[in-house]
């Protein structure tokens, strides 16, 4: 039968790799092969592709060779590393019994393996794999079954634990989605296409599909009451979705982690309103997080980022892309700010403290999933001991405002005990890996200072031994020695090797081996403490991993303890941080209330003012005045400063709400619901829409969503378009944010018409970045004065730019020609030559400009100086 010839050709080793291989679909199978990971038929053609190495062949299989390629173990967080960025899933196969069990079974049969774990982008525990400064999501989004689009989302930083959820319309997935950026969502098929439908199938970088049971939310019900078998989560408490979301994010969890506990905390349930909108457009606009080129550096997190700690960092990130709307909740965490400015010496003492404290949840999840090691006992140990010393420094202050006293329980909450004696019993330097051995400190415990004592005293023992070998023979070139083949052994020069055989000596020795210029030999007496040698090292070991499953499980019964103290320190870093960036850049506390001001007085850009301090120059303070849903709309020159001057209002308004103080001589603003900012150009043409659309696509997104609390910063609506079309848009939007929806806004233009709605809407005002004009070029002062621009200067800004001569001459031309037609009562509105932006009117060939010229006159209607001044024209266009 076909059939035995195709099981003949299978060795043992293929069969279960297949089988394991096929219950585990979607995964590249790490196959773990002595020191390497191998793959195999297409994983293995894959990851040599991804990774850029060799693919070769090991066996056949039904009589054809079978591609592999392999990674060493020493360097098998770098590979998969590279995969996982790539968006592969890993699933990381290991022999899970010792090869000498199945030596005895035959010689036939290989070893047990099986897959221990599953590595994806939202399951990462491995510090080298993670995001040092930034979170790790995984989420899950449920979508109600009937009809109505109804979702959850439930996300979770598997590396610290925390998970949070949250009910969500359709409308606000967007935001919500790019504020949490999942490295990984599991969604449903259906969901997946409602994605789609919402133009968000490109939201999350790595969707993985997960069948429609996985989101039910009776099933999810049970799932949380297993996993948090303490009862600490009340399933009841979260609405259907919810529970079908979080249910599919645990199951996901225990699914990849292979049963290890994941240290998750129980879930915390977040609303949309409880944090200020920001859409993905506003944060890429004003480079909260990242620069528009996609670097986390030059942006406005890394300018205000003071923090000492990573996971202070990543706090202050997370509040950042979700400042709070409560004028409490806001008022509270300003207070604590306030207060460690008062106290620049506690402040400084602080973040000394913070300095030596070491990351806390990283090492307690890695130690809950069991992949902890010695260096995580004595992270932890340092973190307790920092703590408590914060706590202490704390708690000796008077006048502690709420949020800084909560903190100070917390820390001194911190398991003093267990902190003492993780640092008694690790010592200095510890590896990474528990079973390499050594890490217990000297003198923590007599048994095993016992065990190395007796192992060194053995080594004595070797050289004694060798000193009385060299006597016996009389060959002083006698050396023991080790290695790992062989174990202890005599070795003599080779000329020497008849003596040792063939001589009378009380000891006998036995040969072993013979090099090219040396013998090797064992005596009974060498063997004898050899086995002694690595009996005391065993002992030895065996203890130190007795001392740390001890400690490990010492320090997860205090889990509860040392997430407090997590939060806290964490808390406190941001606090310290914000405090010390105040001072330094001179910030100052904004007053925040429920009323709709918007009072700024000399704000400043914090990223641009610290690139110009770079350079030595300063920036230019402006005060700018929303308050009541008045809308500023500003005209003036390109490079005038007018897209900082929008930026700087909407940051402002996003640090006063994250709690920061801010780049003000005074701010007073009302709490804002949402802050919609569109400031220079965002180009989705990758994505197959042209700029305009874009354009058009996010200005409605700012109509039917801007509320009367809302802080809109729009720049140059309808640029992209021709002027005519252009001027009504913006004119419209205008109108209608006035009007309708009555925000506090900002409205940059180009089109000088604009300005007479100052004197049509009530409050809508007029104002201009000034600019002084000196000797033909034009000179930015920056300054924001009332007004309209009078002119645009974009042939100055040109000129400026290094544009040649003949073009700018030319430039000069027409614009005078245009000028003139439509002072001429053309009907033209063109009062405006925007550099590049709009359509420009067809330069006319040469040789027509006279005509053009002539036809532009009106006699009836010019002055005699007029009239001049054409004739002159005329005479140049020749
Ligand atoms: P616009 O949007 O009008 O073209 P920008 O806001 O991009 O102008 O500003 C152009 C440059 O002018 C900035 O890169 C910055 O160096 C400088 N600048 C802007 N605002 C100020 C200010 N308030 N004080 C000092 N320099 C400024």
């Amino acid at each position: 039968r076909p059939d035995d010839e195709d099981t003949s050709t299978i060795t043992p080793m293929m069969a279960q790799f297949l089988e394991i291989k096929a219950i585990n679909p979607g995964y590249l199978l790490f196959y773990r092969m002595g020191d390497f990971y191998e793959l195999f038929f297409e994983d293995a053609e894959i990851a040599s592709g991804a990774l850029g190495i060799v693919l070769t062949k090991r066996g056949k299989h039904r009589g054809a060779d079978i591609p592999m390629c392999g990674v060493p173990i020493h360097a098998a967080n770098d590979y998969l590393n590279t995969l996982i960025r790539l968006g592969h899933r890993v699933a990381i196969c290991e022999q899970v019994e010792d090869p000498a069990e199945a030596r005895k079974r035959g010689s036939k049969s290989v070893v047990k393996r099986d897959v221990v774990r599953l590595v994806t982008p939202g399951t990462l525990t491995e510090d080298e794999l993670l995001p040092q400064r930034g979170p790790n999501h995984l989420a899950a989004l449920a979508m109600l079954r009937h009809g109505e689009a109804d979702f959850a989302l439930a996300w979770a930083d598997i590396s610290t634990g925390e998970m949070m959820v949250m009910d969500i319309t359709a409308a606000a997935l967007g935001d919500e989605l790019s504020r949490i950026a999942p490295a990984e969502l599991l969604l449903s098929e259906a969901a997946a296409e409602a994605l789609r439908a919402l133009g968000l199938g490109r939201a999350v970088a790595h969707m993985v599909l997960r069948p429609p049971e996985a989101f039910d939310s009776s099933q999810g019900a049970e799932t949380l009451k297993s996993a948090f078998a303490d009862g600490s989560v009340d399933p009841t408490a979260f609405s259907r979705a919810a529970r079908a979301a979080l249910g599919a994010l645990v199951a996901y969890v225990a699914e990849t982690q292979k049963g290890a506990a994941p240290a998750l905390r129980p879930p915390t349930q977040e609303r949309v309103s409880s944090h200020m909108a920001i859409d993905a457009a506003t944060r890429y606009s004003l480079e909260l997080v990242e620069t528009q080129r996609g670097q986390p550096k030059g942006s406005l997190l890394a300018e205000i980022d003071a923090c000492c700690t990573p996971a202070g960092s990543r706090l202050l990130a997370r509040r950042l892309v979700a400042p709070l709307t409560d004028a409490r909740a806001i008022n509270a965490r300003l207070d604590a700010v306030a207060r460690l400015l008062e106290t620049p010496a506690l402040t400084r003492a602080i973040r000394q403290g913070l300095r030596a404290a070491p990351d806390l949840m990283r090492p307690l999840t890695r130690l809950s999933l069991e992949r902890g090691g010695p260096r995580d006992l004595f992270a932890i140990g340092s973190a307790i001991r920092a703590a408590r010393d914060l706590g202490a420094a704390l708690s000796g202050e008077a006048r502690l405002p709420a949020d800084l006293s909560a903190i100070a329980e917390h820390l001194a909450a911190a398991p003093e005990a267990l902190g003492a004696e993780l640092l008694l019993a690790i010592g200095d330097n510890p590896p990474l890996l528990a079973r390499e051995g050594g890490f217990v400190a000297e003198g923590y415990d007599g048994a095993l200072d016992g065990e190395r004592a007796l192992a060194s005293e053995t080594r004595a023992v070797v050289a004694a031994l060798q000193a009385r070998l060299i006597e016996m023979t009389g060959v002083k070139a006698l050396k023991i020695r080790h290695n790992g083949v062989l174990g202890y052994y005599v070795e003599v020069p080779a000329s020497h090797g008849r003596t040792l055989l063939e001589g009378d000596f009380p000891d006998r020795f036995l040969h072993r081996q013979t090099m090219a210029n040396a013998m090797r030999f064992t005596t009974a007496e060498l063997s004898e403490l050899e086995g002694r040698i690595a009996r005391a090292h065993e002992a030895a070991l065996g203890l130190e991993m007795a001392i740390f499953a001890r400690l490990r499980e010492a320090v997860l019964m205090e889990t509860g303890a040392l997430r407090g103290v997590a939060d806290g320190l964490a808390a406190l870093d941001v606090a310290a941080g914000l405090a010390h960036l105040s001072a330094a850049r001179g910030y100052c506390r904004p007053e925040i209330d429920d009323s709709l001001a918007f009072a700024i007085e000399g704000g400043r850009h914090p990223v641009v003012e610290a690139m110009l301090g770079a350079e030595n120059r300063t920036f230019v303070a402006n005060d700018c005045d929303l308050s009541e849903g008045a809308l500023w709309l500003v005209t003036g020159p390109n490079m005038g400063g007018k897209s900082t001057f929008l930026r700087q209002n909407a940051v402002i308004a996003i640090l006063a709400q994250t709690g920061s103080f801010v780049p003000a001589a005074r701010a007073h603003i009302g709490v804002v619901d949402r802050v919609f900012s569109r400031v220079g150009a965002s180009d989705d043409i990758a994505h197959g829409r042209s700029t305009f659309m874009v354009e058009m696509v996010e200005t409605a997104a700012i109509l039917n969503r801007a509320t009367a609390r809302s802080l809109v910063v729009l720049d140059e609506i309808g640029r992209g378009t021709a002027t005519f079309d252009g001027l009504s848009i913006a004119w419209a939007c205008a109108e209608a944010l006035h009007d309708e929806t009555g925000c506090r806004a900002l409205f940059a233009t180009h089109f000088h018409e604009m300005t007479s709605l100052a004197r049509t809407l009530a409050r809508v005002s007029n104002h201009t970045m000034a600019v002084r004009e000196w000797e033909g070029d034009v000179v930015f002062l920056h300054e924001v004065k009332g007004g309209a621009a009078d002119r645009s200067y974009g042939i100055q800004v040109a000129r400026l730019a290094g544009m040649p001569d003949r073009v700018l001459k030319r430039a000069r031309l027409v614009l005078t020609t245009l000028e003139r037609r439509s002072s001429g009562g053309s009907g033209a509105v063109l009062d405006d030559l925007p550099l590049f932006a709009h359509q420009p009117p067809p330069p006319e060939p040469r040789t027509d400009m006279v005509q053009t010229l002539l036809d532009s006159l009106r006699p009836d209607e010019m002055s005699p100086r007029q009239a001049l001044d054409a004739l002159y024209d005329l005479k140049k266009a020749r």
